[in-house]
């Protein structure tokens, strides 16, 4: 026998009985995005490594260890298979004129790639709903993003997850508070891990950002951005809180939530759960004004978040809401060579009707197929053996519901216009 291969760590199958969960989350969300305004932009997998480098940040747990790099062997290009979309869909819009005078409200979807230590909620191809939205500086928009999010869990079933808050200001506050914030990292180098030393001058926001206990008190005495904000900054975050308030949508200010990307600017938000462990972030954004700049536009405001997908889906399971079962309409069995051929086609013209039709196939005993009827979860059996075909006629059995078990028969002339009646 051949060894057998064996797919890659940390990308996971979608299983044909996990799959329903997944159609579940994506029906609800299509509908969900719909209700917002936002129009779908799909965008490649591959990019220009650059754009990430870019778009990303250098300094970002990303681009310095979670890339898929690498060199086409065809042509040298350097690409990488997305770590996450924001980069992508900035670059595509840039290239398709899509800001030129005009705001967008736009959603994506589809698997991101990252070299991570695969663990629950943590894969190296996981899959994001991501939403970014261009040309407005108002509050109003990231409240927007931030209470569909609110409603997302609302449609879903979803309970018990806590908005965290924060603002980042603008560069020139960034950049005062970052001075600040290295003289006082400086003098810590002593106990700074070797993620904190490396990161002191690159990216000192992200030292903050650390889980290690022995950094915690250090972090939390930390000079704060909050007391660096301008009157604007403050009163573009006091809008959004107020748009929230409005909302009735509770929140909590972490003076603390930085985020791992190097775009943000003023608000950051991360919808989180304690039902998943450490992979507690269901979905995360903020603002970005500076990035499309940045990329090559015109400067253009933006904000959006990402949503792991996977996580949701784990999620659902820790609260044990399931996609509202998809069975089949009619399940058709039937015994006997012309009953078979007569049933074949049936189960086709009951479909041009618009019902969904299992056909018993690879015959067996009737008690084998009604076992399976039963399994499938049709609301009806069509029946037809022998006695049926010799009288041109054809049973309807009931399998689910307050009339389980009733049985009628129906001549074969009438078949689809007594199903079209049931529908
Ligand atoms: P984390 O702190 O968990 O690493 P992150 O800050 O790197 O998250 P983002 O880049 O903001 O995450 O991505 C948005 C969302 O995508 C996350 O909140 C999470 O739900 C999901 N996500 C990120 N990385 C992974 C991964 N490796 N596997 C599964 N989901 C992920
Ligand atoms: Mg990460």
């Amino acid at each position: 026998m051949a060894q057998t291969i064996q797919g890659i760590r940390g990308m996971n199958d979608v299983l044909p009985q996990e799959v329903s969960q997944w159609q579940f989350f994506e029906r609800v969300s299509r509908e969900w995005l719909a209700a917002y305004g936002y129009s779908q932009i799909r965008m490649p997998i591959v990019e220009s490594t650059h754009l990430f480098v870019r778009g990303v940040g250098e300094h970002t747990d990303i681009v310095e260890k979670e890339m898929y790099a690498f060199e086409d062997r065809l042509n040298g290009e350097k690409l990488t298979l997305r770590p996450e979309g924001t980069a992508g869909c900035v670059r595509a819009c840039i290239e398709h004129g899509l800001l030129y005078n005009q705001t967008q409200r736009l959603w994506y979807m589809g698997p991101m790639f990252r070299h991570e230590r695969p663990q629950k909620g943590r894969l190296r191809q996981f899959n994001q709903l991501g939403v970014e939205v261009f040309g407005f500086a108002t509050p109003d928009v990231d409240a927007e993003v931030i209470l569909m999010l609110a409603d997302l869990w609302r449609r879903l079933g979803l309970t018990g997850l806590t908005l965290e808050l924060n603002s980042l200001g603008d560069t020139s506050e960034r950049a005062a508070h970052r001075a600040e914030l290295i003289k006082y990292l400086e003098g810590y180098v002593d106990i700074l891990d070797e993620d904190g030393k490396r990161r002191l001058y690159t990216n000192p926001l992200r030292v903050l950002d650390t889980k290690n206990p022995a950094l915690q008190e250090m972090a939390e005495n930390a000079p704060r951005l909050s007391d660096f904000l301008g009157e604007e900054s403050k009163a573009h975050f006091e809008g959004v809180k107020a748009l929230l308030d409005d909302a009735g949508i509770a929140y909590v200010i972490n003076p603390r939530l930085v985020r791992g990307l190097d775009y943000y600017n003023r608000t950051v938000f991360e919808w989180t759960t304690t039902e998943l462990g450490a992979q507690g972030t269901v979905a995360a954004g903020g603002r970005y004004d500076g990035l499309v700049e940045q990329l090559g536009g015109k400067p253009c405001p933006a904000v959006g978040f990402g949503m792991g997908i996977e996580r949701l889906i784990l999620l659902l399971e820790a609260q044990n809401i399931s996609a509202p079962p998809q069975a089949p309409d009619v399940y058709v069995v039937s015994q006997g060579d012309v009953a078979a051929r007569y049933a074949f086609g049936a189960a086709q013209r009951l479909r041009a009707i618009g019902l969904n039709v299992i056909y018993h196939a690879g015959g067996g005993s009737f008690k084998s197929q009604f076992k399976k009827a039963d399994q499938s979860g049709a609301r009806y059996a069509l029946i037809i053996g022998d006695g049926e075909m010799e009288n041109q006629t054809a049973n309807i059995k009931v399998l689910t519901g307050e009339q389980k078990g009733e049985q009628q028969t129906v001549s074969q002339d009438q078949l689809v216009s007594v199903f079209s009646s049931l529908k």
